[in-house]
């Protein structure tokens, strides 16, 4: 049967339950046919009743024997099912305050029933709101529900499991074989792939687990392989029209060595010997450097600001926050300017007479180097010769900030900073046409940062600790409990911390305060004096996230820091440990949820900035790891970019061979291959319009 007709044409489906489908997005067979089960349950297996372990997430069958409410306080009831298989002991099924549940049990006294749920075991086990179903003994729903590998979907309120499942039995049988095969028989004979309808009657109903792995490995690398073909495509338009070839890039990299005040370290001089690489060739660059958290990024952007200034060209360097912009400026003029560039400042809220001359001195090409945030990209600004387009800690922009800015010079080379240590599969998933560069050391001389966790009742303790570090010289960072998203409310917050502090915690101290609600030239005067030890401590909101650079802080106590994400936590610890000094963090939090508790445990065993990017993308999935939205990651139906890196590194050798023979994908045999990147393509863009 032909793929793209209605659902209608299921027996069993009609309007009205057409209509439930497409809350699923399903409307043709097709559809039905894509709607991939979220996992699966062994019933070629029952475990026996009295067999099952605590803990453990079983599948039973038995007889129900009895029905019964147990009411609470409160009008509330606990139904109980008991659940007979001829063991020793009978299983309990309870759920909570679901007041059909009994009625609906009371029906199937006698009749045979499948649950599947986590196990609490004493004595006779109990499954707490199960997943469950009736086995209908000589009704052909049996066959598709017990003694195989049984399919559970997702599912929409008025659809049952056994009907769905039901449902795309049929599809899969009416039409698998229909589907033509997006992959091309060479590339599937090389990677030993079964085929598209036999993948797809597997990853629906596997005849065995081996089938439905070779089902699920199939599929995800048809996704990779469409995605990293995007990838591959986008690479090569780059390299297709040459990009500028600075002349000289040792002489320049040495003249900054002279005014650096520390010796490069090895991981620095690695990085810039890729990205010099990358800038005297005629191949725009397009890298990505990744390093943690006070390896040493801004001195590698130096470089490449250096080689673009001393071959001709402007180079802007765009920061998230004004701050950083503010911070950036002031590190890099104090350098660069001793070689005789001009550097300068563009951020939103500088003066509009400022704003002006900034702007006339970079359409003359009297500025070499301009520090911005996005106000560069604004349409009135104009270039001279922009040769080098430096981002800073990339992951909030999104891909399209990056063109913007890079449109305002003529294929200028690119070079992002992210700290962010993102695992590798996810560098070739959404950063895949960059080329990548590790800073995997830190300077010398830093002591590691001891991170403790500490409930709100040991506060005092913690700033008693504070006082004697300030005695010592040291200054320390309050960061003020995260406040929902009102920048405003968290300022307050930040505000009434301050003000407490300073009226009974330490009155005989200097307190900064910063937040996003100060105008610029308030936040740097307190950075200025926090920088000068004219505040010894200085409480913030997460405006000091990235980047600010103190070495003489030696102490960050985070408030509720069970309320920040670990990207964040990292982030934020890495303000100290900058300086020749000891350095502590401190995690204020009493945890209300598990996954608070998992991060400070992360936060306290390890400060390993990939160590912790992969516990942080465990606990919480790629998605929001980086925003869907702004990174423009993909959404993968079958492939998870953090189990099947396997999978993704073969794609994606396969993809960029496949293109450098068929760069078109003209060939015949990879039509249907075309089609899916093009539907990829389009899914992208959506992404990153929205
Ligand atoms: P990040 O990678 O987090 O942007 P920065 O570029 O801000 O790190 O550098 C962190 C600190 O380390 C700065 O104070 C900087 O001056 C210092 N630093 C950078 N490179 C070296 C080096 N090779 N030796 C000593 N200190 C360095
Ligand atoms: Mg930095």
């Amino acid at each position: 049967m032909n793929p793209e007709l209605p659902v209608t044409k299921l027996k069993g489906i009609g309007e009205k339950l057409a209509e439930t489908l497409w809350k699923l997005q399903i409307r043709t067979l097709a559809d039905l046919v894509g709607h991939f089960p979220r996992r699966y349950e062994d019933r070629t297996r029952f475990v026996k009743i009295g067999d099952v372990r605590d803990g453990e997430f079983a599948t039973i069958l038995g007889k129900v024997t009895a029905v019964e409410n147990k009411p609470l306080r409160n009008k509330l009831v606990i139904t109980k099912v008991t659940l007979d298989d001829g063991s020793r002991v009978v299983a309990s099924l309870t759920w909570f305050n679901q007041w059909r549940m009994k009625a609906t049990f009371e029906k199937l006294i006698g009749k045979q029933v499948v649950a599947y749920g986590q196990v609490k075991r004493r004595y006779a086990p109990e499954l707490n709101t199960p997943e469950w179903e009736a086995i209908d003994e000589d009704g052909a729903v049996d066959s598709l529900a017990i003694g195989r590998i049984v399919p559970v979907y997702p599912l929409t309120e008025g659809l049952s499991q056994t009907r769905l499942r039901r449902f795309a039995y049929e599809a899969v049988k009416l039409c698998a074989d229909e589907f033509e095969d997006a992959l091309p028989d060479a590339l599937r004979k090389r990677r030993s792939l079964p085929g598209i309808a036999e993948a797809l009657r597997n990853i629906h109903y596997p005849e065995s687990d081996d089938a439905l792995q070779a089902a699920r490995h199939r599929l995800a690398y048809e996704e990779l392989l469409a995605l990293q073909i995007l990838v591959a495509e986008k690479k090569r338009e780059v390299a297709i029209q040459p990009g500028i070839a600075f002349p000289d890039v040792l002489g320049p990299v040495e003249e900054l060595r002279g005014v650096l005040p520390f010796s490069l370290t090895e991981a620095q001089e690695r990085v810039i010997g890729e990205l010099g690489r990358d800038m005297a060739s005629t191949l725009p660059m397009n890298r990505l450097v990744q390093g943690d958290v006070g390896a040493g990024k801004t001195a590698v952007a130096m470089a490449a600001m250096t080689i673009a200034a001393r071959g001709g060209y402007q180079a802007a360097l765009m920061a998230p926050t004004e701050i950083l912009a503010e911070q950036h400026l002031k590190g890099i003029r104090a350098r660069l300017e001793e070689l005789g560039l001009r550097v300068d400042l563009l951020t939103g809220s500088r003066p509009a007479k400022e704003k002006a001359a900034v702007k006339e001195r970079l359409l003359s090409g009297e500025t070499s180097i301009v520090v911005g945030t996005h106000a560069l990209i604004q349409e009135s600004v104009g270039f001279h010769k922009l040769g080098l387009v430096v981002i800073d800690e990339q992951h909030r922009f999104g891909v399209l900030q990056r063109a913007a800015l890079s449109d305002k010079g003529v294929r200028p080379d690119v070079l992002v900073m992210t700290a962010t240590p993102i695992p590798r599969t996810l560098t070739l998933t959404v950063y895949g046409d960059l080329d990548v560069s590790i800073l995997d050391q830190l300077p010398p001389g830093r002591k590691p940062i001891r991170t403790h966790w500490k409930k709100r009742a040991e506060q005092d303790k913690v700033y008693a600790g504070i006082k004697q570090m300030v005695t010592q010289g040291r200054q320390a960072y309050i960061v003020c409990p995260l406040v929902e998203e009102s920048e405003k409310r968290e300022a307050k917050a930040a505000t009434h911390l301050a003000e407490h502090l300073k009226a009974h915690v330490f009155p005989e101290l200097s307190i900064g305060l910063l937040h996003g609600q100060l105008k610029s030239d308030e936040k740097d005067a307190v950075m200025e004096a926090f920088r000068k030890n004219e505040h010894q401590i200085l409480v913030a909101t997460t405006v000091i996230e990235v980047g600010v650079d103190v070495p003489n802080a030696a102490v960050i106590v985070i408030e509720d820091a069970d309320n920040f994400g670990l990207a964040q936590l990292h982030q934020l610890r890495g303000r100290v440990g900058r300086g020749e000094h000891a350095s502590f963090c401190v995690l204020l939090a009493d945890p209300s949820t598990p996954d608070g508790t998992a991060r400070m445990e992360v936060m306290c065993a390890t400060s390993d900035g990939f160590v912790i990017a992969e516990e942080d993308l465990k606990l919480r999935g790629p998605g929001e790891f980086f925003g869907t939205r702004q990174s423009g990651i993909p959404s993968l139906k079958v492939a998870d970019v953090l189990r099947d890196q396997d999978i993704l590194i073969e794609a994606r050798t396969d993809a960029f061979d496949l293109l450098s023979r068929d760069p078109q994908l003209a060939r015949p045999d990879h039509g249907l291959l075309k089609e899916a990147v093009a539907r990829r393509r389009r899914a992208a863009e959506a992404l990153q319009i929205g």
